[in-house]
C-alpha cells in the first residue's frame, strides 16, 4: 500500500519482555535485562512496519512478564478499550514477555470490548541477539492486526508464524523459538507475511463477554495450588486461612485429586471459597470424574489450563459467586 491515508492506524503497546531485552553481548541468550529497550527502539528496528499500517506507539510497562500483576492487567485493559472505542484506531498490537502472555493475552479476551484485532507478539531471543526473532515477530503481529481477517477472532497470539487463540495457547519451552502451542490447534499461519486462517474458536471472547473491569482496582485473590503424589492439606488450609476467594487445584490426569488435598478442599468449599478442578497433563478436557468431586461442590475448568482458569475463576467473581453460573461460564468462555 502506498497512500498512507489508506493503511490502518494501529497502536502499538509496550510492556515489556524478552522482544525489548538487552545483553552484554550478541551471543547471549540469558542474563540479560528483559524490558529494558523502549517502543521507538523496537520500531525502528523494524521500519518495514510502516508499509502495512500507520504507527502510533506508546510505553505502557517495561516488565519482566514474570512480574505481571493484576494491576497491569487492569491498566493495559483500560487503555486498549479506551483506544479501540476510538473511530481511528483500528487494531492494537501489545509487545509482551513470554513467560505470561498467554495469561495477558487471555484476560484481555475476556475484558475487551471490541471486535477490532488485538494481537499480542514477544521475542525468545533478546533484542541484541543474533538472529534475533523479535523484529520479524513484530512484523507479522503488526500485518496480522493490520489485516480485516482479523476482526473478531478474538484476541490473537503470533509469534515464530503461526496465530493462535489467546484461548488455546500456551508456553510450553523453555528456551526454544517454537515455543508456543495450542493443544486444541492453532488458528492459522503467516505465510510470507500473509495471515492465513483455517479455524475459529467457539467460545465467547473479545467484543462478547460479561466483564467489566474499567472501575475496579482490584481483582478476587485466587490462587492455584499443583497436585502431586505425596499431597496433602497444607496449602489449602493456608489459602483458606489466607481469605483466599478461590481455588485452582492443577490435579493429575482428568483433574484427580489426592485424597488428602481433596478432604481439605471440601473444607474450603464449605468456607466458601470456590474450587475449580483443572489438570498439570497440559492438555485435555476436565470432566466430570468422582462423585465425591460434584458432592462437594468442585467445579471443573474445561479445556483451560490452570493459569486461564485462575483468570476466569477472578473475573466470574466480580460479577457473581453462585457455583451454577461459575461453572457455566467455564463452559461459555
Ligand atoms: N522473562 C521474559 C519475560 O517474560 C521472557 C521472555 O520475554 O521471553 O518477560
Amino acid at each position: 500500500m502506498s497512500d498512507t491515508a489508506e493503511k490502518p492506524h494501529l497502536v502499538i503497546l509496550a510492556t515489556g519482555g524478552t522482544i525489548a531485552g538487552s545483553a552484554a553481548d550478541d551471543t547471549a541468550t540469558t542474563g540479560y535485562q528483559a524490558g529494558a529497550l523502549g517502543i521507538d527502539v523496537l520500531v525502528a528496528a523494524v521500519p518495514e512496519v510502516r508499509d502495512f499500517a500507520q504507527i502510533t506507539g506508546e510505553q505502557l510497562a517495561s516488565l519482566d512478564s514474570k512480574d505481571m500483576s493484576d494491576e497491569v492487567w487492569l491498566k493495559l485493559s483500560r487503555r486498549v478499550n479506551e483506544l479501540l472505542a476510538k473511530e481511528d484506531v483500528d487494531g492494537i498490537v501489545i509487545t509482551h514477555g513470554t513467560d505470561t502472555l498467554e495469561e495477558t493475552a487471555y484476560f484481555l479476551n475476556l475484558t475487551v470490548q471490541s471486535k477490532k484485532p488485538v494481537v499480542l507478539t514477544g521475542a525468545m531471543r533478546p533484542a541484541t541477539a543474533i538472529s534475533a526473532d523479535g523484529p520479524m515477530n513484530l512484523l507479522n503481529a503488526v500485518r496480522l492486526a493490520a489485516s480485516p481477517q482479523s476482526f473478531d477472532r478474538g484476541v490473537l497470539v503470533c509469534l515464530n508464524d503461526q496465530i493462535d487463540s489467546a484461548r488455546h495457547v500456551t508456553k510450553t519451552n523453555t528456551t526454544s523459538l517454537d515455543t508456543f502451542k495450542s493443544p486444541l490447534g492453532p488458528l492459522g499461519c503467516m505465510n510470507d507475511g500473509r495471515p492465513t486462517f483455517y479455524n475459529r474458536v467457539d467460545r465467547r471472547h473479545a467484543g462478547d463477554t460479561e466483564f467489566e473491569v474499567r472501575n475496579l482496582t482490584e481483582l478476587p485473590y485466587v490462587k492455584i495450588i499443583y497436585g502431586h503424589a505425596g499431597d496433602d492439606a497444607l496449602f489449602v488450609d493456608a489459602a483458606i486461612k489466607a481469605g483466599v476467594r478461590g481455588l485452582i487445584y492443577a490435579g493429575t490426569g482428568n483433574g484427580s485429586i489426592h485424597k488428602a488435598a481433596e478432604a481439605a478442599l471440601a473444607r474450603a468449599v464449605k468456607a466458601g471459597l470456590i474450587v475449580v478442578r483443572s489438570t498439570r497433563t497440559g492438555s485435555g478436557t476436565v470432566i466430570p470424574a468422582e462423585q465425591s468431586y460434584s458432592e462437594a461442590g468442585f467445579l471443573e475448568g474445561d479445556s483451560l489450563n490452570p493459569q486461564k482458569c485462575r483468570i476466569l475463576l477472578q473475573l466470574a467473581l466480580t460479577r457473581t459467586t453462585d457455583l451454577r453460573q461459575i461453572q457455566q461460564m467455564f463452559y461459555e468462555y
